[in-house]
């Protein structure tokens, strides 16, 4: 990374207006659209950020409570220096390639009698990164007890965020996991479902003044994950550290660091629109890759039988039947889900992964995060969570040459776990394994910083759909919720796209009902990222869908080269363009229950034919070759629950 110092001219220029005017500096993006002031006032650090003269974020708190002292009161101005950043990087498997990061950086130096607090603001077009880092000469360990970090909303504000759950509840006691339903523009300020606050990332709608998405980034074993506390009546938001409960209700909720010490980066991405949201990248910014790829890591699709034919399907016998699914829809994996070690059983493994292989299907694995944080009853079990077994079960999957696993039913945010994730995704690095997180957090910057994740839960995914019709039912809409929120700073194992009517192996006689057209479900295949996409499809669906879907299903990248917003809001309908190589995917769904027509501008499709895949009336799927317009525009006809997918020629 380029960081260029030109400190000292500025610094003393703004040093001598800092001590008049109450220590006020102000730091703003390269096109001066997004602007961030930070003021520090008898001593108390806060900051507010407007776009286009607009306020986004009120005057907020800042500062932190340590072992060393209260970070956050009675500090001392020392100086202020700024720095430009101009960074090129590449993303292999993401949803946009290679990234230009650039960005104007702020730091602001406080001190407490010896020790010194460093505010690092880095605010590029429409992203704000900051971070705190403290040092001090005499001490080589700090403990971070809570922080005062806040996000101060206008009143007027509304907000499509998720509660944090309350820690060991819901089933075996496997809560938090990032599994909650999103509040639909609910004013600030209201009280959450469990009153534990909620969780990143989270989208505020600032009425005619625009959109900001606050999230957090660059967490690695050395802090905790945070969430954001409920709002105050008048739309105030802090950082919240992880509730005792969580991690079985062992080990502490602080952050213990080596002193110096630097905290994870809390983002706020800014917009007048849904566009910088949608593409922005600032999880990856501000992070820096923590070890590199050992292998040559391969994306791709998989079948998984647990989705649909559930826990029984684990079995030597259905897993033959979904490998043979995989290698039917040209995929290159499966998923063997849970129970594999008791309904297949260790022994006979190889013959079934070297089955796998001989058809060009290669293996996930499914495991248990367990030691002792729930009780998750699947196995395998207690592989996952010491170094010792872990290392001794990957160095089995790389001698079978198993690609990937699933790790699911993780204890919560402390740092203890934190700390195993990143240990986890280490160790599974040396032996060339691909890694995938359920029943867990959400990714902060991980896709950059280790390179063998590949995706994560950390949503309400589509195994809800199974379990409760009251999911099913708001299935459209949370198509059009998931792109502005979880997936923007993370890839996402959603694990759908459902073509049985009912969700269940015999959909003709039992399962919820899918409420969805076929043509929403094909387009989740694009709008939901992840390099890695378990597909629900079934082997009933071969004979029940058109060639053209299939092919569709086959063909479609899972890792991308560029990324648009091209129209939508959430809760109503959404409109997503991806690149890979030199072709266009335009992901469309209706969240409503209502027939629409959007027209969508689609400049770099001008006057081109291409593939439309659309809702027919009996909410099959549709496939017609069509012209967008000379001015690049395109007329569609959604119908209620459905959706559209547009492909440019090759
Ligand atoms: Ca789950």
């Amino acid at each position: 990374m380029q960081i260029k110092r030109n400190t000292l001219i500025i610094a003393t220029l703004l040093l001598s207006s800092l001590v008049a005017s109450a220590k006020e500096t102000v730091i703003s993006g390269p096109d001066k659209n997004l602007v961030v002031k930070v003021e520090i006032n008898e001593g108390s650090p806060s900051y507010s950020i407007s776009y286009n003269g607009k306020q986004i974020i009120k005057d907020s708190p800042l500062g932190l409570q340590t072992n060393r002292g209260d970070f956050s009161k009675d500090l001392n101005f020392e100086d202020v220096t700024f720095s430009n950043i101009d960074n090129t990087y590449t993303m292999p498997m993401s949803k946009v390639s290679k990234v230009h990061y650039v960005a104007n950086e702020m730091t602001t130096t406080l001190t407490k009698d010896k020790d010194t607090l460093k505010i690092i603001f880095r605010v590029s077009n429409n992203d704000v990164a900051f971070s705190y880092k403290i040092t001090s000469p005499e001490k080589k360990n700090i403990i971070v007890t809570s922080e005062s970090t806040g996000f101060h909303f206008p009143d007027f504000t509304t907000t499509f965020i998720t509660p944090q759950s309350t820690p060991q509840i819901g089933w075996v006691r496997t809560k938090p996991s990032y599994e909650e339903e999103y509040t639909r523009e609910e004013p600030v300020g209201t009280p959450s479902k469990f009153h534990q606050g909620y969780t990143f990332p989270a989208l505020f709608h600032v009425g005619s003044n625009g959109w900001a998405l606050v999230s957090e980034t660059g967490t690695d074993s050395h802090y905790c994950g945070t969430h954001l506390s409920d709002g105050t009546k008048d739309g105030l938001y802090t950082i919240a550290f992880p509730q005792k409960g969580e991690n079985g209700g062992l080990c502490d909720t602080s952050a213990v660091s080596i002193l110096p010490m630097q905290t994870p980066w809390r983002t706020i991405t800014v917009g007048q629109n849904l566009k910088p949201i949608v593409e922005s990248t600032v999880a990856w910014d501000v992070v820096e890759p923590h070890y590199k790829a050992s292998t040559n890591y391969v994306p791709g699709k998989a079948t998984w039988s647990w989705i649909l034919w559930q826990d029984e399907s684990c079995n030597y016998k259905d897993q033959v039947t979904f490998i043979d699914l995989a290698a039917k829809m040209h995929f290159n994996y499966i998923l063997i889900d849970a129970l594999w070690d008791k309904q297949i059983g260790y022994e006979n493994m190889p013959s079934l992964i070297h089955y796998a292989q001989s058809k060009g299907v290669d293996v996930f694995l499914w495991y248990n995060s367990n030691g002792y944080w729930n009780d998750a009853p699947q196995g395998p079990r207690g592989r996952m969570d010491t170094s010792v077994a872990r290392q001794k079960e990957m160095q089995w999957m790389k001698d079978l040459g198993v690609k990937g696993i699933k790790i699911d039913f993780f204890g919560g945010d402390k740092q203890e776990t934190m700390k195993l994730y990143e240990d986890i995704l280490t160790d599974a690095n040396r032996y060339g394994l691909m890694v995938i997180f359920h029943g867990t957090t959400i990714p902060r910057g991980w896709q950059r910083m280790y390179p063998n994740h590949v995706s994560s839960e950390a949503v309400l995914a589509s195994e809800n759909l199974i379990f409760n019709q009251h999911y099913a039912d708001t299935e459209a809409s949370c198509t059009t919720i998931l792109p502005f929120t979880r997936n923007v700073v993370a890839a996402m194992d959603f694990g759908g796209v459902v073509f049985n009517k009912r969700f269940s192996k015999y959909p003709e006689k039992s399962g919820n009902i899918r409420r969805t057209t076929d043509a929403l479900e094909l387009a989740t295949s694009v709008l939901y990222e992840s390099p890695i996409q378990n597909i629900a499809i079934a082997p009933n669906n071969l004979s029940e869908q058109p060639q053209y879907v299939l092919d569709f299903l086959s063909k479609v990248p899972t890792t991308w080269d560029e990324t648009r917003y091209i129209a939508g809001t959430p809760n109503k309908d959404v409109a997503i363009a991806r690149r890979n190589g030199q072709t266009w995917y335009v992901a469309v769904t209706n969240g409503e229950n209502i027939n629409k027509k959007m027209t969508l501008s689609l400049p770099m499709l001008a006057g081109q034919k291409v593939t439309l895949y659309y809702d027919l009336k009996d909410r099959t799927i549709g496939m017609k070759e069509v012209e967008i317009s000379k001015k690049g525009e395109i007329n569609l006809n959604l119908l209620n629950e459905g959706g559209a997918v547009i492909v440019s020629k090759e």
